[in-house]
Order: C-alpha cells, then sequence, then structure tokens
C-alpha cells in the first residue's frame, strides 16, 4: 500500500486518530510541507484517490469538479468545527450548517448484522451516487468523533508552520509526529533557548 501514497511521500507519518476517524484524515489532507502548502484535493483526480484509499469509494469511482469542491468544503467546516471545540468556543454558523447538509445528504440505513462471532452494526450506503454517500459517511464520522469521548483529545500540532490536527494519546502530546518535534527542539537547541522543556 505504502508505495501507492505518492503524493504523501514528502509528509510525515499520519498522525495519531486519522486511521480511526476519517474525518481527521480529511482535514488534514491540506498541510504544510518544507516545500511549501500541500493539497491533496486538488482536483477530481486527486479526490477519486483519496476517497478510495480511505476506503469512501470503489477504486475507479469517478468523482466530479462539484463534489471535489464540497468535499473541500466540508474539509474546511470539518477543521472550523475541530478548532473549536479545542479552543472551546462555538464554530461559526456556516461550518456547522456545512456538516449539516453533508449529514443530511445521503445518510445511509442502519442494519443489523451478524457476524462469525455475533451481532454487529451494519450500515448500507444509501442509493444513488457513492460519492454523495461518502461525504456523508465523513460527515458522520466528524459528527461521531465531536460527540465521543475522544473529543477532549483533538488537538492541533503546536510546532510552529504546522497545522495538522491530531488525537492526543496522552495528555502531554503536542506533536503531530516525531518529525515536528524534533524539528520545534532543534530549533529551540539552534536558537540556544533552553532545550530541556519537557516534550
Ligand atoms: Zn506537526
Amino acid at each position: 500500500m505504502r508505495g501507492m501514497d505518492a503524493p504523501q511521500h514528502a509528509s510525515p507519518p499520519s498522525p495519531p486518530g486519522e486511521d480511526r476517524f476519517s474525518s481527521l484524515a480529511l482535514v488534514n489532507t491540506e498541510l504544510n510541507l518544507p516545500s511549501g502548502p500541500y493539497d491533496g484535493l486538488t482536483d477530481p483526480a486527486a479526490t477519486d484517490d483519496w476517497l478510495a484509499r480511505k476506503g469512501l469509494v470503489d477504486h475507479g469511482t469517478r468523482t466530479d469538479a462539484r463534489q471535489t469542491a464540497r468535499l473541500r468544503d466540508l474539509r474546511t467546516a470539518l477543521r472550523g468545527l475541530f478548532e473549536a471545540r479545542v479552543a472551546g468556543a462555538r464554530p461559526t454558523r456556516e461550518s456547522l450548517d456545512r456538516v449539516n447538509e453533508a449529514l443530511a445528504a445521503a445518510p445511509g440505513t442502519r442494519a443489523l448484522g451478524w457476524a462469525a462471532d455475533g451481532p454487529c452494526p451494519v450500515v448500507r450506503p444509501a442509493p444513488g451516487d457513492p460519492v454523495d454517500a461518502a461525504l456523508t459517511r465523513l460527515a458522520e464520522d466528524g459528527a461521531d468523533l465531536l460527540t465521543g469521548p475522544e473529543a477532549r483529545k483533538i488537538a492541533t500540532c503546536a510546532a510552529p508552520g504546522c497545522t495538522r490536527m491530531f488525537l492526543r494519546s496522552h495528555a502531554a502530546r503536542r506533536w503531530c509526529s516525531d518529525r515536528c518535534g524534533n524539528r520545534v527542539r532543534a530549533t529551540r537547541h539552534y536558537s540556544g533557548r533552553k532545550a530541556d522543556a519537557p516534550s
């Protein structure tokens, strides 16, 4: 799989939480790299690739320009809600409305499944356009994160210039990745300031 992640090769490893919350991964498709700003959803082809890699659509699904624009808008709105949660503030009305529109657009149907080890919840995607259904799933994922027990762990990387968001694996964690932590320590070291602050 890693070899397929060509656009990500220059970015640090995925921050904690992205593996479980696709909404967090969506927010982090826009980031600053040493080479400059990076956007993983620049056009429909990049969007197809990202959605398929996240398992939100089948490979070969085609996204149109309007859906790409809606996904980017949802990304902005989710970041607004996550940052508001971090700050203990109210998000903008627009961010909340945007996420609620996505929630209502193509909701799946709850069903009861029965796996080898017993009953399990199943969500059947809404019939119709698979990309619309994927956008709704991303909004649901964000709503689940914000209203679930892990909401208090949402954090923005404290490294200067880094905007990635993650879930704190422990209370003192401040960086999205070791790379950011090391970069900040190196900067402190070279600027002659005390380098003995806790990481
Ligand atoms: Zn970072």
